[in-house]
């Protein structure tokens, strides 16, 4: 699997004109017209894309995708955005797709920003969200608008895209300054994302980008330029080139045409697949046999914002590299130090495999997410004496998850619904029954099983190879020298600073144990993890005299699959399966036209592990892009090493049972 994490990722570095205005040192170009770049967006961008008629023409529960290259000040989305605003119906939606190699810092995006006065509404919202923007994609939500900005290079990022674009912006300064970028291999790629008839505009009218363009599928034509500029490219897509799919990893059609869905499990994944359908319009039923969402695996009062990254790339640090942003830009909805904490984490390096692993991730990763720190500045960091130095990750912290479920189901149009026993699944025509005993409880077309592992639980998803990992936590009360403590610990465990006057320490991990109830030996191996993250702090909590009878704690149960990936999408029918696809047992290479025999409307979201604050909340928007047949928020490789279909398909080739 390729990286999505480009080498050298460097910030913008800007000048400004004593107008205000900003320009790239590196390129040696501006950001847009010194005149009026409002006007010259409109003029190169929004009207011969005809986006005032295209917006009013949306029907309910439709989308317009505009894809982008060179997001910059973002000034083209929020006209693109601000635009939808005055034209569209309320009920339909924008999705903005743009890539940047070299994203402004959030203080001169700021900055930036203020030369649009008549953009403020929107340019607050995008500041407000604008944090832990790291490489790779990154999913931002604005109620009805959706902006996937994919940090890194146009062409490395854009290959890795799965979207059908309907209008484009190609931006990112003249060619003869940034003559990288404007290659065939990008308009092959821009080709390849585009909606039959799409459009596209570009402020550029250089000869090579014609004939690329031209070469690549797009019908092109020259129109007069804004100010002095004498002339722009407008164009269209003439042939829609045909990309061969796996009939396994397609997107289920037809989409069902009843927007309801029946979730089940109101833990984070639930509560975000809830969260994420419901601002696309769909009508939610959330199932819980709990009397309150959040009362298993994400019902502890402090979950770790902890990275498990690598430096190879792989789907799993992706997956959580672009988890962690969104994950990050929701909570700056919720109350800060009561909810949630940007207080760091500090991962230290324990011994000498960890300070290995961890200086390859200092030099694969930008110091923005995170940096090596010596053991003098975790100290001065952490408040509390320490053995070792390691990573610090600034823009992480701890939250407390009960509250982020509660803040992602607050939609009108997601109804809780509380039962007491286990429900069982029917299909009934069209339709996905939940029924206890003859008794219905609801029916949709969708239906989204998100009980950890419990998801196994209905005959249909019963084959679903999921593991249940007993985790405990110690809440240990604040002392007085322990409330110094100022960022996340972790090294084999994790210790977090006070929220309500307790410390959360955690967690163990026990694949044997199935008992829900704390146990003192648990507790005491905490009490060692504590004491091998800080001696210090150990002392200050009087852990060595604590009554270890006494304390209080908290069990749940991770659920986790044999890859340690999640498990997010359209579940199909193994035995079918099996049967339309038995030629790969012979030759894996194979690409059979059979679709694939899916449970029309059956869908799972679980296996978070034991990092569901980083991963839950974007596999919401996964799921939801794949309902919704939206551009996906994450690489298509890493969408597809998330599909339940990845089993069946191993299972055929490799014949794992
Ligand atoms: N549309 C922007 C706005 O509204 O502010 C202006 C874009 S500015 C003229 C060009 C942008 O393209 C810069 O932000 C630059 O960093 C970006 N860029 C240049 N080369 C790139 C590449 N190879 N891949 C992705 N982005 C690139």
């Amino acid at each position: 699997m390729s990286a999505a994490i480009p080498p050298g990722f460097e910030h913008a570095e800007l000048d400004w004109d004593e107008n205000g205005q900003p320009q790239s040192r590196r390129y040696g170009d501006v950001y847009f017209s010194r005149g009026s770049g409002m006007a010259e967006t409109t003029h190169v961008f929004l009207q011969p894309n005809r986006l005032a008629e295209r917006f009013a023409a949306l029907q309910a529960g439709e989308r317009l995708v505009i894809g982008e290259t060179g997001f910059g000040t973002g000034l083209s989305f929020l006209c693109a955005w601000a635009l939808f605003e005055r034209t569209a119906p309320a009920n339909s939606a924008l999705h903005f797709v743009s890539v940047e190699k070299h994203p402004l810092t959030r203080d001169d995006l700021g900055r930036a920003l203020t030369l649009w006065p008549e953009l403020q509404l929107q340019a607050r919202q995008l500041l407000d969200q604008y944090v832990a923007v790291n490489p790779g994609f990154q999913q931002f939500r604005f109620g009805q608008v959706t902006l996937t900005l994919l940090v890194g290079d146009a062409f490395d990022q854009l290959k890795e895209l799965d979207a059908q674009v309907d209008a484009w912006f190609l931006d990112g300064f003249a060619p003869p300054k940034n003559p990288d970028m404007w290659q065939p291999e990008l308009f092959e790629q821009v080709a390849r994302l585009s909606a039959p008839g799409a459009t596209l505009a570009t402020f550029s009218s250089a000869g090579s980008v014609r004939r690329a363009l031209k070469e690549a599928g797009f019908e092109i034509k020259r129109i007069p330029g804004f100010g002095q500029k004498w002339e722009n490219l407008q164009g269209h897509l003439a042939a829609s080139p045909k990309t061969l799919e796996s009939p396994w990893f397609a997107r289920p059609s037809p989409q069902p045409t009843q927007r309801k869905a029946m979730i089940i499990g109101a833990g984070l994944a639930g509560c975000a697949s809830a969260a994420s359908l419901a601002a696309r319009g769909w009508q939610v039923t959330l199932l819980e046999r709990h009397d309150d969402v959040a009362r298993e695996g994400s019902g502890n009062p402090q979950g770790v914002l902890y990275l498990k990254l690598s430096a190879h790339g792989t789907a799993l640090s992706q997956l959580v590299a672009s988890g962690f942003g969104y994950t990050r830009r929701l909570l700056q909805n919720l109350q800060q130090g009561q909810d949630w904490d940007a207080c760091g984490v500090l991962q230290l390096a324990f011994d000498n495999k960890e300070s290995a692993r961890q200086a390859a991730l200092s030099d694969a990763f930008p110091p923005s997410l995170l940096r090596a720190v010596q053991r003098e500045e975790a100290e001065q960091l952490a408040g509390v004496a320490l053995d070792h130095g390691g990573l610090f990750y600034p823009d992480a912290g701890w939250a407390h998850p009960p509250a982020l479920c509660r803040w992602l189901i607050m939609h009108p149009a997601i109804e809780l619904l509380r039962h007491q026993h286990p429900v069982e699944l029917r299909r009934a025509g069209e339709q996905w029954q939940a029924l206890i005993g003859d008794e219905l409880l609801a029916e949709a077309p969708v239906v989204i099983l998100a009980g950890a592992a419990d998801a196994a639980r209905f005959s249909q998803s019963a084959w679903l190879p999921l593991k249940r990992i007993r985790g405990q936590i110690t809440a240990l009360t604040v002392t007085e020298r322990s409330s110094e403590l100022r960022t996340v610990l972790c090294a084999k465990g994790y210790v977090a600073p006070p929220r309500e006057g307790q410390h959360t320490l955690g967690a163990s991990f026990n694949f044997a144990e199935t008992d829900p109830a704390p146990s003192a030996a648990e507790h005491h191996s905490n009490l060692e993890m504590l004491a091998e993250i800080s001696a210090d702090l150990h002392q200050r909590l009087e852990a060595d005299t604590v009554d270890i009878d006494q304390l209080h704690g908290r069990v749940a149960f991770r659920c986790t699959s044999p890859d340690y990936l999640p498990i997010i999408g359209a579940l199909a029918d193994p035995a079918r399966f099996a049967e339309a696809y038995a030629v790969l047992a012979k030759d894996a290479r194979q690409v059979p036209d059979t679709p694939c025999p899916w449970l029309d409307g059956l869908y799972v979201n679980t296996a978070h592990g034991s990092r569901g604050l980083i991963t839950a909340p974007l596999s919401g928007e996964l799921l939801a892009a794949w309902l919704n047949d939206e551009p996906l928020p994450v690489p298509r490789a890493i969408a597809e090493a998330c599909h339940p279909n990845r089993f069946l398909l191993r299972k055929l080739i490799r014949r794992i049972d």
